[in-house]
C-alpha cells in the first residue's frame, strides 16, 4: 500500500500500489490526487535510465572501437606496403650490384 496525505483536506490516504502514478480522488473532500509512485516503482525507473544510459555508452565506444581497428588495418597495411617496398629496393640495389 502506498501511504500519502491529500494536499487539500491533509487525510491520509492509502491506496493499492498497484495505483501509483495514476490519480484517485479522497474519500474525504473528493480532490483528486496524483498518487505517488512506490519506492520500488521509482528505483526500477532510475535503473532502467541507467542501464538504457549504459547501452548508450556500450554503443559509442563501439562505434569508436569499430573506427580504431579500422584506422589499426589501415596503418598495417600501409606500413606493410611500405616495408615490401623497401624489401624490394634492397633486394634490388643488392643484385644490381
Ligand atoms: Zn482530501
Amino acid at each position: 500500500m502506498i501511504d500519502f496525505d491529500c494536499p487539500k483536506c491533509g487525510g491520509a490516504l492509502s491506496v493499492p500500489e498497484s495505483l501509483g502514478g495514476y490519480t484517485e480522488s479522497c474519500p474525504q473532500c473528493g480532490q483528486v490526487n496524483r498518487v505517488p509512485k512506490p519506492p520500488s516503482a521509482v528505483n526500477n525507473e532510475r535503473m532502467l535510465e541507467f542501464s538504457s544510459q549504459q547501452v548508450h555508452l556500450l554503443k559509442d565506444i563501439r562505434g569508436e572501437i569499430r573506427w580504431i581497428t579500422i584506422w589499426i588495418k589501415l596503418s598495417v597495411a600501409v606500413v606493410g606496403v611500405v616495408v615490401g617496398a623497401l624489401i624490394l629496393l634492397a633486394i634490388f640495389t643488392w643484385t644490381a650490384r
